[in-house]
């Protein structure tokens, strides 16, 4: 196919080897910016999940993985995590290919990527337990140890940063991982795996399988011989491999969607806001759990916020990821169906569609192009205002006052994240207090990526959290032990 992919990308890496799958099987990737077919991948199933599942296992006990110390699991990371810092622009390149991510910004995954093994492999010999006052007579201690094999099932729009986030401190606590990427994109995360193999990893403490989410993903989910999952994806999925961790009996995080709103006080620096609302709603063509999907705006100042917002949303080019514009295509036909049919439905309802962005003259006819879309004056129980859109579609909602503003950002069934702007601060620890979600930002909003902040949602956005040090409690179990010594 022609893209310059420098390794065989129609295999799995099960115990240390890439092999075909089993059943001899492959899907094809396409490259969003053209439509053109990208790379084969392995279809693998249940027979390539329970080989991955056993490789996990051996890896834990009795191989290289299961005897080394924190510290050198934690040196190991570090190692894994300057490589990848070193093939950056490559990594941005596959993922400008296969996600139709402008360069800039899967450069940016890249360094997140680089900067989770940084992280935890730094965290990893610094989690330690207690001693606990108990009864005369004892010594009572805790201790965190792994959960054993843990199963990360990722998806297609953040290939790199959810790895890091989730597989780098799995691999910190010295779990062994068996990782299902999306079928729509991962040529990074098979990139990935060769550089961390590279980097001297010990066979089967990282497992690949890539397949579709019906076959490998489900297989991988009601698994058995699996210890934990880790899932970010959608509600539906979500809830469906909750239901087969739960016939397990297995803990399982769920990184899951968002309608996160951005809430604009009068009093606020628009100056300091303007770039965070806009970019925050098209990063990744809008793509992306956490987006700033809805703008809430205070009476006073709704206005001239919707007309700044307009005036950079214009400004906005959109085009093919290798051009590195600021916004790329969407993933895939399918996805710009489902974003298209919210902009109709903006149309029917009345509503006004403030201003699009511009799709470059030179993108290819068969590429996933959606002019980013500012939707002005939503009613906050419109569809638009209540659905993850899951693209560049952002909606404007007036409020007034602040219990208004509470009232609106908490008003859907996610609860992922928030921003707010004012100059009040008496406001901003209300606000943060009274908002239902998992992170606030504060006159910024994503801070930068946040690899050290928890994060993770409540109501429908899921729960657990990931990110920061507290993900090493969510893929670790704490033991107690009482020792009676008189
Ligand atoms: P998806 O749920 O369709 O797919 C996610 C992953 O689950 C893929 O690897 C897929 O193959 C797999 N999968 C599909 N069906 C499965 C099944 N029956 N059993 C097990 N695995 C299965 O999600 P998507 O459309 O690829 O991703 C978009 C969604 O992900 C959005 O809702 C977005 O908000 C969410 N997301 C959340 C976060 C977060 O951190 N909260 C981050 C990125 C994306």
């Amino acid at each position: 196919m022609g893209a310059g992919i420098p390794f065989d990308t129609t295999q799995v890496l099960v115990g240390g080897e890439w092999r075909a799958a089993h059943g001899g099987q492959t899907l094809t990737l396409v490259n969003p910016s053209d439509g053109s077919p990208l790379a084969d991948i392995a279809r693998g199933t249940a027979s390539d999940v329970d080989a991955a599942v056993e490789a996990a296992r051996s890896a834990l006990e009795g191989g290289a993985w299961g005897r080394m110390t924190a510290a050198e699991r934690g040196r190991l990371l570090g190692a894994i995590g300057r490589r990848v810092l070193e093939q950056a622009d490559e990594l941005a390149r596959l993922e400008a290919l296969d996600v139709g991510k402008p360069l800039k910004q899967g450069r940016a995954d890249a360094l997140a990527l680089a900067r989770y093994l940084e992280f935890y492999g730094g965290a990893a010999d610094k989690v330690h337990g207690q001693t606990l006052p108990y009864q005369a007579g004892f010594t009572a201690l805790t201790w965190r140890e792994p959960h054993g094999v843990t199963g990360h099932i990722v998806p297609w729009n953040y290939p790199m940063q959810i790895v890091g986030r989730s597989v780098g401190a799995a691999l910190a606590m010295g779990n062994a991982c068996v990782l299902k990427p999306a079928e729509e994109a991962c040529l990074t995360v098979l990139a990935f795996a060769r550089i961390a193999q590279e980097a001297g990893l010990p066979p089967g403490a990282l497992n690949v399988v890539p397949g579709l989410g019906e076959e490998a993903g489900a297989a991988l989910s009601a698994h058995p011989g699996v210890d934990h999952l880790s899932f970010t994806g959608s509600v539906a999925t979500g809830s469906l491999v909750q239901a087969a961790a739960a016939r397990n009996t297995i803990p399982v995080t769920l990184e899951l969607g968002g309608k996160s709103p951005q809430v604009v006080f009068a009093d606020a620096d628009l100056d300091a806001a303007l770039p965070f609302l806009v970019n925050a709603g098209v990063q990744n063509a809008g793509q992306t759990c956490s987006a700033a999907s809805r703008i809430l705006v205070e009476r006073p100042v709704y206005d001239t916020v919707l007309a700044r917002m307009a005036e950079r949303y214009r400004a906005l080019r959109v085009g093919p990821a290798l051009s590195d514009l600021d916004v790329g295509p969407m993933i895939s036909q399918r996805q710009h169906e489902i974003v298209s049919h919210y902009l109709a439905l903006a149309r029917d309802s009345g509503l006004a569609i403030a201003a699009q962005a511009e799709l470059v003259r030179d993108a290819p006819a068969g590429g996933y192009y959606l002019r980013p879309a500012l939707v002005a004056g939503v009613p906050d129980r419109h569809a638009l205002a209540q659905e993850e859109i899951f693209g560049p579609v952002q909606v404007l909602i007036p409020f007034s006052g602040e219990a208004d503003a509470v009232r609106i950002a908490n008003g859907t069934p996610y609860g992922l994240v928030a921003g707010v702007w004012t100059r009040d601060g008496g406001r901003q620890l209300r606000m943060a207090r009274a908002l239902k979600c998992g992170q606030v930002f504060i006159n910024n909003y994503g801070a930068g990526g946040g690899v050290e902040l928890p994060f993770g949602g409540v109501k429908r956005s899921g729960h657990g959290r990931e990110k920061g040090f507290e993900a090493l409690y969510g893929f670790s179990s704490l033991k107690t032990v009482a020792i009676h010594h008189g």
